[in-house]
């Protein structure tokens, strides 16, 4: 199986499945950790890199269609952050520009331009894992992200904060 393949959004079944019933029989809460922990490993990518340790995924009906992590330093791209990667990867097995329906995780919230992109993307939800007080978007005053967007925040914060914490305290 192609890489591509492996993570095929298979439209058939997917548009008939509501947001809903993407988790089937777990809880909302279980399922955004399981996808969290996808995330992370996106994240550990990016570290074996000696990236910033940040990933993410894109899930639509219960299925990832899209991955990504860090690469400014690989791509020599201050715009590569693991967000823009995994929106353009969903919307690559979509075949269209719009991630409706979609959950994006990433383990660290959004920076601005990343939430900048996620509206434009027209996402459902954003579930991210620690905080950044300092780069966040929510730093801003003002809505950024569509209004429909659901946002959660906080999902295995601790993993996700442990793992920047290891990486920034080494390169001291
Ligand atoms: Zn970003």
């Amino acid at each position: 199986m192609s890489e591509k393949s492996k993570y095929f959004y298979e439209p058939s079944s997917a548009f008939a499945t509501t947001d809903s019933q993407a988790c089937g029989e777990e809880s909302q809460a279980d399922c955004d950790k399981k996808f969290m922990l996808m995330a992370i490993n996106e994240a550990h990518r990016a570290l074996k890199l000696q990236e910033v340790p940040i990933g993410a995924v894109v899930v639509c009906a219960g299925k990832i269609i899209g991955r990504g992590h860090n690469l400014v330093e690989t791509l020599c791209d201050a715009t590569a952050h693991a967000e823009m990667q995994s929106i353009t990867a969903a919307a690559t097995t979509l075949g269209g520009k719009y991630l409706k329906g979609c959950t994006l995780y990433v383990t660290v919230e959004p920076c601005v331009m990343c939430a900048g992109a996620l509206a434009w993307s027209q996402i459902d939800r954003v579930v991210y894992g620690a905080a950044d007080p300092k780069r966040g978007y929510s730093r801003l005053q003002g809505q950024i992200f569509h209004p429909k967007t659901e946002v959660v925040g906080g999902v295995l914060a601790e993993e996700c904060e442990q793992l920047m914490k290891d990486f920034f305290s080494k390169l001291r």
